[in-house]
């Protein structure tokens, strides 16, 4: 069944994502998880794109592998801000060829250590342009991101709702939410979206806390807010790893109970390629 179909009522759809593993250690920590988060019946799952080097062939391989370990569908998320329009269609026609029939459609953000081109000087200035070239192309479900808390770059949450907006009138078939712990930035986006005529599934993105530090880096690189409480408690346990990943489970559990009784249609967690903190959250969602 392809992705946007899984969104009808009924049960809620789970779904995992997985980032693209950079050493030979690594690719087993991810492989040894997948075949634990496996018995939980992801309906699907996706694969973080690398766009630098090398890492642009191991993403399709990599997303490949996932799909034939998992059995399910595997969403291989595409960043377009470095490459030109001929590297996409062949990424794409690779990716079809595993038989992946979704895509998660990206900007991406500039490589750290080059400048990208200014957006009209680019093939692909924005996601937008990224999702209408697929569509135009090829038969693929396309996921698009959504930010609870604005995009970094955007001038306000209307403008950047807006934009979104122009992704999905561009053929997004779902959205996935970038990480947020507060319930009410979630549901006061999903209010805006649908004022603004977004009428596809929103899928909360869900990232269980597996450590402070950790928390802090990728909440300042993607604007993500870490609440007044949280960041309290977690300042009392910050040495203490097992109560931090505690603390991250239990209140992983909370948000997406209220998040699904509050009416979103699944969740999509950011597994971080580990498998406690998720299995833990979903068992105690499914009351098993
Ligand atoms: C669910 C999810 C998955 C992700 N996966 C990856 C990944 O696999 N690999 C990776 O490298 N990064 C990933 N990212 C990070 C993402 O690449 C960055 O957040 C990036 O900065 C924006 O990408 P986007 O697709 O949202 O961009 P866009 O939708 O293009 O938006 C980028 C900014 O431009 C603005 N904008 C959009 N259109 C226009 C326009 N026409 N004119 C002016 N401004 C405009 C928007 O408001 C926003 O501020 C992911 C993020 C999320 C939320």
């Amino acid at each position: 069944m392809r992705i946007p179909e899984l969104f009808g009522p009924g049960a809620p759809v789970f779904s995992f994502e997985f980032f693209l593993p950079k050493t030979p250690e690594d690719t087993a920590t991810l492989f040894g998880s997948i075949s634990e988060l496996k018995r939980l019946g992801p309906a699907f799952v996706t694969l973080t794109y690398g766009a630098a080097g090398t890492a642009r062939e191991r993403t399709v391989e990599t997303a490949g592998r996932v799909k034939s370990e998992l059995g399910v569908e595997t969403a291989c998320h595409l960043t377009c801000i470095t490459h030109t329009r001929s590297e996409i269609a062949d990424l794409l026609r690779r990716i079809r060829g595993l038989g992946i029939e979704s895509v998660v459609a990206l900007r991406g953000d500039p490589p750290k250590d080059a400048q990208a081109p200014p957006p009209g000087r680019r093939d692909f200035g924005y996601a937008r342009d990224l999702v209408g070239f697929i569509r135009e192309r090829a038969d693929f479900s396309i996921g698009v991101a959504g930010y609870p808390e604005k995009h970094p770059e955007a001038p306000s949450i209307e403008e950047d709702v807006r934009r979104l907006a122009e992704k999905v009138a561009a053929g997004g078939d779902w959205v996935i939410t970038q990480l947020f712990f507060d319930n009410r930035d979630y549901f006061e986006f999903v209010k805006e979206a649908r004022a603004a005529g977004i009428r596809v599934p929103i899928v909360p993105g869900i990232m269980p806390v597996t450590g402070y530090g950790q928390l802090k880096r990728f909440t300042n690189l993607c604007g993500a807010t870490i609440p007044f409480r949280m960041a309290a408690d977690l300042e009392l346990i910050k040495d203490d790893p097992e109560a931090v990943v505690r603390y991250g489970i239990e209140h992983g559990a909370k948000q997406c109970r209220e998040l699904l009784d509050k009416g979103a249609p699944g969740i999509h967690f950011y597994t971080l390629n580990k498998s406690r903190s998720t299995r833990e959250i979903l068992r105690n969602l499914r009351g098993s």
